[in-house]
């Protein structure tokens, strides 16, 4: 970890780094050129911040992973649970999550407190981004999108990694009934009458479910509204913030 915020810190997963054929990074708040609310590394067009210094950051976050934004393929994130196999860089309507078999056209997945989730079948060479909200969550994304790996390209559960990244977390991620009533007693946490969500530990469940290996699921256990210093967090800026971006491609 830089002691100083000034130069740019990207988390990578061992786990899916131990195999070759994709490239991937999770974004921080260090390293770029935006101003308070945003500072630094805002990569969100649609938050309010100066549209060059979105620019600039996306140019910084990309080269650090030896790639480009302007190949990239993202979604307008709605929460929903449409999957979009893409063939082509470009943005996509109504989209939470990607799924390719192209190589070097990098996924992107922007979050600020929302879990990325990235989905790797080395065997076939099939990559996948999943916007992982709790409503998109609830509506069977995961499910989804690994039906699609397996169903259009003879992707093998057993064989998919999977690397959770920086998201909110049951220490800072207190929710009402109406949402803890939608998930399983075991992920949510009780605390002085109140409730608190573990997306990250819902989310491993119901890769298991269908079919995936414990041992091949890396969650990164970072939380977005601990790390002031490190996240962007609209839970704990109250809106008035950032975003961070999920990257993969394959090799
Ligand atoms: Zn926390």
């Amino acid at each position: 970890m830089a002691d100083t915020l000034t130069d740019l810190i990207v988390y990578q997963s061992s786990l899916l780094n131990s195999r070759n054929g994709s490239c991937h990074g999770f974004s921080t708040r260090a390293g770029g050129v935006s101003n308070s609310p945003y500072n630094t590394l805002n990569l969100g067009l649609s938050v309010g911040d100066i549209p060059e210094n979105v620019h600039k950051n996306r140019e910084l976050f990309f080269q650090a992973l030896k790639s480009d934004p302007q190949q990239s393929a993202q979604g307008i994130q709605v929460h929903g649970n449409t999957i979009q196999i893409v063939d082509h860089p470009g943005v996509f309507p109504a989209t939470d999550a990607l799924i390719t078999i192209r190589k070097n056209i990098p996924l992107v997945i922007k979050t600020a407190d929302c879990a990325p989730v990235i989905l790797f079948e080395p065997e076939q060479g099939v990559i996948a981004a999943v916007h992982a909200g709790w409503r998109s969550v609830v509506k069977g994304i995961l499910e989804n999108t690994i039906r699609i790996m397996v169903r259009d390209f003879n992707c093998n559960p057993e064989n998919i990694k999977s690397a959770i990244g920086p998201s909110i977390r049951s220490c800072c991620y207190e929710v009402k009934n109406d949402v803890s009533s939608r998930f399983p007693d075991d992920v949510i946490l009780w605390e002085n009458s109140k409730s608190y969500l573990d997306i990250p530990k819902a989310i491993q469940l119901r890769l298991i479910d269908q079919g995936m290996q414990i041992e091949n699921i890396d969650d990164s256990q970072l939380c977005t509204a601990c790390n002031e210093k490190l996240f962007f967090s609209h839970r704990r800026d109250k809106g008035k913030t950032g975003r961070m971006m999920m990257a993969v491609y394959l090799t």
